[in-house]
């Protein structure tokens, strides 16, 4: 249940109780997919709550409503205030929040004309993904980038996602693997994804990809843990059998895999460069101090 009987949430201007929030059954966004939206994560912190690169998630926001043409203005510091405000009057430290721009009542498909802006939120304490998941080569591609946006966050590119989420629960693993439109490694149906091989992690270039935020922060991490790392294109066979391989993503954080397409990562988890990023990810975001000499404590 992500909301209760006092959950508050903003919508269009004001803030409400969750319940008494209600959207227009004719609203362009409903029929189309034609919606922007973020994930982002608060922790609690030794400084007190803090929402992480609240700035990158309000500014991919605004670049995605803009991308779309959906008329989306409200500053990020305006974004950031309110955000604090929603966790403030729920009571809420770690939680995850999910601002959606939506649209007004239009059944064209015409640009949009006039957007509204809600901002929800739930606790969260754990990682929505498992210790470490067995992934499966979906059988659906992302997105095509010619006809889609696709670094931008759009709604209606999630049902991709879920096909390829449900194919793989059916298929009994824990989440997919999805290749771009040339049979390129792309990313999961909610995050981005690295292996390791020899010493050296891989990652796929953008281009095909929703470029996370928290696959920026794990590249910084690389920068400074002097770990190599390569963005390339890549296929699948590439990735099988490698030494190792992670998803990141704001939810998912950054998670272990255990296999693909059943065949194991070669290396124990715990020996691993995604290990190592899992624990100075894990600083980062409780802003702790992450130099490689005290990225272990
Ligand atoms: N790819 C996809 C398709 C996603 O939905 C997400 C989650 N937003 C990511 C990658 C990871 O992005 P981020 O690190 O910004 O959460």
């Amino acid at each position: 249940m992500y909301y209760g009987e006092s959950t508050v949430l903003y919508f269009n201007g004001a803030f409400m109780n969750a319940a008494d929030a209600k959207i227009d059954l004719y609203s362009q966004s409903l029929h189309y997919g034609y919606a922007v939206f973020e994930g982002i994560r608060s922790y609690q912190t030794a400084n007190g709550t803090k929402i992480f690169k609240a700035k990158e998630h309000y500014d991919r926001l605004r670049y995605s409503a803009e991308v779309m043409g959906i008329p989306f203005s409200v500053s990020t510091q305006e974004l950031t205030d309110l955000t604090y405000e929603l966790l403030e009057r729920n009571s809420f430290t770690n939680a995850y929040i999910r601002p959606v721009v939506l649209c007004s009542p239009n059944m064209s498909l015409s640009k949009g004309k006039e957007s509204y802006l809600a901002i929800t939120a739930w606790e969260w304490t754990n990682g929505y993904l498992s210790n470490q998941m067995r992934i499966m080569t979906s059988s659906y591609r992302r997105p095509n980038p010619s006809g889609f946006k696709i670094n931008a966050k759009v709604s209606g590119h999630y049902v991709n996602s879920i096909l390829a989420c449900q194919e793989a629960k059916d298929n009994g693993f824990d989440e997919a693997l999805l290749l771009d439109i040339e049979g390129n490694v792309a990313e999961g149906p909610g995050a981005n994804v690295f292996f390791e091989k020899d010493g050296v992690l891989y990652t796929p270039a953008a281009g095909n990809i929703l470029p996370g935020i928290t696959r920026a922060t794990v590249l910084d991490l690389c920068e400074i843990l002097g770990i190599p790392v390569v963005e390339k294109k890549f296929k699948p066979e590439e990735m099988r059998g490698a030494d190792s391989a992670f998803y990141c993503g704001t939810a998912a954080e950054v998670v272990a895999l255990e296999s693909m397409d059943n065949i194991p990562f070669a290396q124990p988890w715990e020996n691993s460069l995604g290990s190592e990023l899992q624990k100075a990810y894990k600083n980062c975001v409780l802003e702790k101090e992450y130099t490689a000499e005290t990225i272990n404590n």
